[in-house]
């Protein structure tokens, strides 16, 4: 079990390489060949994924603190989109962190086709579920060895395959050395839609069945947005996808939409019904939260 599939500390750890700006090759792929972490041995491994995850009354503190998340209950059914919105700090962060056991519930209990996370093997969990912040970045290196880290054993075809997918062939193809072009600070600078393609390529490549996925609120050109949207909307197909969500796009198309305040959940319902609602979401939609496509829109 390699490290380089824990989606979390991965990441975290690419960017201790960019902050100390050392050169990725080589480094990176020690810490791909890593030892996984003592706490992410032992437990269960399952066949399989279908992905219905259901959170059963999860309560959750910070140690020493009050709790941060309290009573919440939340299902989503295999290939499902949920959006989780609310005010900064309303504890939906905490809520995914939950579900990858970054951090463990005091109360209640989180299950993924029936089985309690708290029984699974970590490393084996955090391999089967992606996560993707949209403020990824790329460290210094090739596109190649940026995506695979998605996949090590990935063919050329594959990689543009992943690419296009997240419409990000078009501009990979007019790179100088297309796959071998180096990026980042010692390479051709990308914009921060490209970045985001290739971020959302890389985890296609992964194919987890479980997706966690931070929206950025960086602001992008219409046409970028777009291209992103979709570059989204094929990477959450046919996975159980929890969304951090700030595009009206992203909630407009989820199945369901859970509202956090102070960790608990006050709403929850589709765009439309929450709409009729005139509550907390409605509010979230009329202010910067939701609403920079709102006011396009309606
Ligand atoms: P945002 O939209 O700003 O990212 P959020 O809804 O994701 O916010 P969380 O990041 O889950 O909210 O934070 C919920 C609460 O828990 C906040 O009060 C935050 O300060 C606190 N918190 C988050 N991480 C930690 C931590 N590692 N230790 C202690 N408190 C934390």
């Amino acid at each position: 079990l390699k490290f380089f599939y824990d989606p979390i500390e991965s990441l975290h750890q690419l960017n201790q390489i960019l902050q100390s700006g050392r050169a990725a090759g080589e480094r990176v792929f020690d810490i791909l060949d890593a030892e996984p972490e003592a706490d992410t041995v032992g437990g269960r491994e399952m066949a399989g994924i279908k992905g219905q995850v259901r959170y059963e009354n999860v309560g959750f503190s910070y140690a020493g603190k009050t709790p941060t998340v309290h009573g919440v209950s939340l299902e989503a059914l295999p290939g499902q989109t949920i959006a989780l919105v609310g005010p900064t700090g309303a504890g939906k962060s905490t809520l995914i962190n939950l579900l990858t056991r970054f951090y463990e519930y005091d109360e209640g209990m989180i299950t993924i086709d029936g089985v309690p996370v708290h029984e699974l093997n970590k490393a084996w969990l955090r391999r089967n579920i992606g996560y993707v912040t949209q403020e990824s970045f790329l460290f210094n290196g090739t596109v190649r060895e940026n995506l695979v880290i998605g996949r090590r054993d990935a063919t050329d075809e594959q990689l543009w395959q992943a690419l296009q997918s997240a419409n990000a062939d078009g501009f990979v193809k007019r790179l100088p050395d297309l796959l071998d072009t180096h990026v980042g600070e010692r390479g051709v600078k990308l914009s921060v839609g490209e970045k985001q393609r290739i971020s959302i390529a890389r985890a296609l490549l992964r194919n987890p069945p479980i997706l966690l996925l931070d929206e950025a609120t960086a602001s992008v050109d219409t046409e970028t947005e777009r291209q992103i949207q979709e570059a989204l909307e094929h990477l959450m197909a046919n996975r159980t996808s929890f969304v951090i969500a700030h595009r009206l796009s992203t909630v407009r198309n989820a199945d369901c939409i859970y509202v956090l305040e102070h960790g608990r959940i006050i709403e929850k319902g589709t765009h439309d019904e929450l709409i009729a609602q005139d509550g907390m979401y409605a509010k979230l939609c009329r202010t910067s939260l939701i609403a920079a496509e709102t006011a396009a829109e309606e």
